[in-house]
This record gives C-alpha cells, sequence and structure tokens, in this order.
C-alpha cells in the first residue's frame, strides 16, 4: 500500500505532467500568431525601406537631403498620383477607429498642398497600419484560442485524472467575445487597445526618425537602418503582447473550467528553468483558495511574458491510464464502465455540448 504521501506525491506528479504539457501547447500557438505578426512586420518594414530609397533618388542632390528638401511642396501630378493612392487606402480600409491617422489620410485626400515629408509619413503610416491590422487579427485568435482550448482541455485533464467522465459544456461564443473584451489589467487596457497604442506610437516614432533623419543630413542607408531597428522594438513589443495575453486568457479559461467542475483549490506551477523570476520561483507549489484567486497576486499571468501556470488541487487519488474509470453516458445518465482511457478527441466527440450548435438546429 501507498502511504498518503506517496499518493499526493504521485498527484503532484501527474498533473503537473499533464498541465505542463497544456501550457507548452499554449505557447505553441502563441508563437504561430507571433511567426504571423513578424511577417506582417518585416513586409511593411521592406516596404517603407523602398520608400525611403525611392524619396532619396527622387529629392537628393550631390549634398545630400535637407529638411528644406523634403519640405518642398509635392509638384500637380506627384500630388495627384499621391492622393488617388490615399483614396484607394480608404477605400479599401473600412476602419470604425477615430484615430488621427484616419483624419490625417482624410485630409490628406483632398489638400490642395502636400509636402514630399507629409506623403511619405502618409505612405508609412499605411503599410504601419495594415501591419497592425494583421496583428489585431493574430492577437484575438491567439486569444481565443488559448480561452476555448484550456477550458475543454483542462476539463478533459481533470475527468480523465479523476476517472470520471460527464457531459460537460463548451462557452457559447458570445460569452468568448465578452470576456475577450474584458481588460484584465489594473491599467484598465484591453489587448485591442495596447495594439492600437502600440500602432500610434510605431507611426509617431517613425515620424520622428524622418524628420531628424532630415534635419542632420543622414543617407538613406542610415535611415533605412534606423527604421529597421524600431520595428524590431516593435515586433518584440508584439510578441511580448501575444504570449502575455494569451497566458492570461489560458489561465481564464482553466479558471473557468476548475469552478464549472467544483474545483476548490489549485496549485501553482512555474516552468523551473534559467529564465523563471524570482517572484514565479518563489509562488511555485503554493496553494490557493478558488475562493482567493487574484491574477497578478495568486494567479498568473505574474508579470509580462509570464510563463507560470496553474493545476488543480485534488485530494482524491488519480487513477493512472489503463486502471478503471466511470462514465456518465450523457444521454441516458447512467453510469458505465469506461475501459482505460479515453483519449481528448474521444472525450470531446462523447461529452462535451455546444450551445451554438444546437441554437443552429432549432
Ligand atoms: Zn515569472
Amino acid at each position: 500500500m501507498a502511504t498518503k504521501q506517496e499518493l499526493i506525491d504521485k498527484n503532484h506528479a501527474y498533473w503537473k505532467d499533464r498541465f505542463t504539457a497544456l501550457d507548452d501547447r499554449t505557447f505553441e500557438d502563441a508563437g504561430k500568431s507571433i511567426d504571423r505578426i513578424r511577417d506582417a512586420f518585416d513586409y511593411a518594414c521592406r516596404e517603407i525601406d523602398k520608400e525611403i530609397e525611392r524619396f532619396y533618388s527622387q529629392y537628393a542632390d550631390d549634398s545630400g537631403l535637407t529638411l528644406a528638401d523634403a519640405q518642398q511642396y509635392l509638384r500637380d501630378n506627384e500630388r495627384k498620383e499621391f492622393q488617388a493612392d490615399v483614396t484607394e487606402y480608404i477605400r479599401m480600409v473600412t476602419s470604425d477607429d477615430d484615430s488621427r491617422f484616419s483624419k490625417l489620410l482624410d485630409s490628406l485626400s483632398t489638400r490642395a498642398r502636400i509636402t514630399r515629408l507629409e506623403a511619405l509619413r502618409a505612405k508609412t503610416a499605411m503599410y504601419i497600419n495594415d501591419a497592425y491590422g494583421k496583428e489585431s487579427d493574430a492577437l484575438h485568435d491567439s486569444c481565443q484560442k488559448a480561452l476555448e482550448s484550456n477550458y475543454l482541455r483542462t476539463a478533459y485533464e481533470i475527468q480523465n485524472g479523476v476517472g470520471k467522465y460527464e457531459a460537460f459544456q463548451q462557452i457559447d461564443k458570445k460569452s468568448i467575445e465578452r470576456i475577450l473584451s474584458k481588460p484584465w489589467t489594473p491599467d484598465n487596457k484591453t489587448f485591442k487597445y495596447r495594439a492600437w497604442t502600440n500602432k500610434e506610437q510605431l507611426i509617431h516614432t517613425l515620424t520622428q526618425v524622418f524628420t531628424r533623419g532630415f534635419v542632420s543630413g543622414i543617407d538613406s542607408k542610415e535611415m533605412t537602418k534606423t527604421v529597421k531597428d524600431r520595428f524590431n522594438v516593435a515586433e518584440y513589443a508584439a510578441a511580448r503582447l501575444v504570449n502575455t495575453e494569451a497566458a492570461y486568457f489560458a489561465s481564464e479559461g482553466s479558471r473557468q473550467s476548475y469552478q464549472a467542475l467544483g474545483i476548490t483549490k489549485y496549485q501553482i506551477l512555474a516552468t523551473l528553468d534559467d529564465r523563471t523570476c524570482d517572484i514565479c520561483a518563489d509562488l511555485d507549489g503554493q496553494i490557493f483558495n478558488m475562493s482567493d484567486y487574484e491574477v497578478g497576486l495568486t494567479a498568473p499571468p505574474f508579470h509580462p511574458n509570464c510563463r507560470t501556470t496553474t493545476v488543480p488541487y485534488i485530494d482524491d487519488p488519480v487513477l493512472t491510464a489503463g486502471e478503471e474509470r466511470t462514465a456518465r453516458d450523457p444521454d441516458t445518465g447512467k453510469t458505465v464502465l469506461a475501459d482505460g482511457g479515453l483519449t481528448y478527441n474521444q472525450w470531446k466527440e462523447q461529452f462535451v455540448t455546444d450551445d451554438d450548435e444546437e441554437d443552429e438546429e432549432e
């Protein structure tokens, strides 16, 4: 007979193993979104480089390009061509945001005189706006996937671990959107707002890069290098945003699953490696009541880029694969013995009910 302590240790090792795998999956998915964002940013950066090269080849003379050169007005044909591009862009981008950017574009599409520098800034802003549109989509997908997937996978792991399969209700689409649009950080900002702020920031930064560059008389090579540096900073911020938000929504998915299954306690599980910070190392292994669940204090993420997660804390002994499990048939309500264990997909097929699908059938 195993001692009680041995059972507790075995339980802990079991949950740790299963939930580490869940956590890895979350960050692997987030990594795919980050790749999508990198591609979008790299594309924007390359196109802006081309605009800069074109700008220098058109307007620089032997002594280089001064701020005064950059502030010359576009010739009529140049302005008409530029305004046609802007008008086309406004038509394509169905944006409901009332940013400085859209106001700028509106005014540029109709103005009688536009400087070369204004045109360069506007084109730059359009590429950045496109890149952030892609970031916004990737970020939303990533958060939604983290929430939905962790909600179900946490339920599966618990039911599979304690050896009782029962019907489980997927979160409906409306609730998902409500959760995703709710701010969770102390500054009360949503991830959508953060991405928007980062976009405005990059547009502003590059505007400064251009003006300063022309004032100090740098060449196109130096300017494109500075632009690339700023893009690298923006890419890092975007990756951190995706990782942190995905970590939060994965955590939230698990929390809601714990609640739905009546779990009363959870334990902190930090990824212990050379990157683990002191905050997370100290919290690792601590057990909290669900009633004390508070993101940033007793629940992850504890900081940006946090990789710490939670596991359910259950006193019941945990079965291992091959041992007896019971299943309550979702249709008849009868409890039957289930041989071995179900895979996640088998479980999902048999036990997960989905409100949205039922609505469509009605
Ligand atoms: Zn940490």
